[in-house]
């Protein structure tokens, strides 16, 4: 999607302006400051259909089971930015962020399922131009998983790549899914993920300006007090992949 030289490109960009908006004061830097890095699993589908981007429900199960099993406890949103923002903010020993992309039906079909059976949460990441079509997550959905304990995010209006787009459009897609699903759920969205992990230098300032407080791209890796808070990590979970565990150490550092 991005090649490495890009990528790094980006990074920079990104900070510079971040760093002269001063957004980032609040965020220590330095190893003393880092603290626990937390991973977030990258998910899209759980379900029976075909695709890397899917994984069977009896996979997701495992896994879950798997991050019981190694001591982690599933965190939400509104946690893990407490967390960044605060050293002294309460946090499990061993935190985890999973996530799913693109809202799929499957997603409250068999991930929220599986995620109640175990006590656990996640964040669903949802484009809003395709609440209640077909195979997609519908208002309903969206409201019983918030109610049930699940974070809401915004995966943009038309899932488009933010990198490829100007300013103005960029801070349409952001603004106008944000509003959307804050009148779904009633309460603040305040983190997007990007389609295609997708951003260009503009975009950490549109997402600043757009009222969120953090963005996640697809980079590999975890998220620490220091990470950019615009450039969130995450570990892509594939169907390929075997025992998550294993998988999140190989993707952890990037
Ligand atoms: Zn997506």
């Amino acid at each position: 999607m991005f090649s490495r030289r890009t990528f790094l490109k980006n990074c920079i960009s990104a900070a510079t302006i971040l760093g002269a908006s001063g957004t980032l004061s609040q965020f220590r830097t330095g190893l003393a400051a880092e603290g626990i890095s937390i991973p977030v699993l990258c998910y899209h589908r759980v379900g029976d259909t075909q695709g890397h981007l899917t994984v069977t429900p009896d996979k997701f199960e495992t896994d879950l089971c798997r991050l019981r099993d190694e001591g982690y406890e599933t965190i939400s949103l509104e946690t893990f930015r407490q967390y960044r923002l605060d050293p002294e903010s309460p946090v499990p020993d061993k935190p985890i962020l999973l996530t799913f992309d693109d809202g799929y039906l499957d997603n409250y079909l068999n991930a929220y399922l599986l995620l109640r059976k175990y006590g656990m949460t996640a964040a669903f990441f949802v484009i809003t131009s395709l609440v209640g079509t077909p195979d997609r997550l519908s208002v309903g959905h969206i409201r019983e998983m918030a109610a049930g304990g699940m974070s809401i995010g915004s995966h943009t209006v038309s899932h488009r790549e933010l990198g490829e787009m100007s300013v103005e459009e960029a801070a349409n897609e952001m603004s106008l899914s944000r509003l959307y699903l804050e009148g779904v759920v009633q309460q603040p969205i305040r983190y997007i993920a990007y389609p295609k992990g997708s951003f260009n230098e503009s975009t950490a300032h549109v997402a600043n300006e757009a009222a969120y407080w953090g963005g996640f791209s697809v980079m590999n890796g975890t998220c620490s007090r220091g990470t950019n808070p615009y450039i969130l990590r995450r570990i892509p979970i594939f169907s390929f992949d075997g025992d998550v565990i294993r998988t999140m150490n190989k993707r952890r550092y990037g």
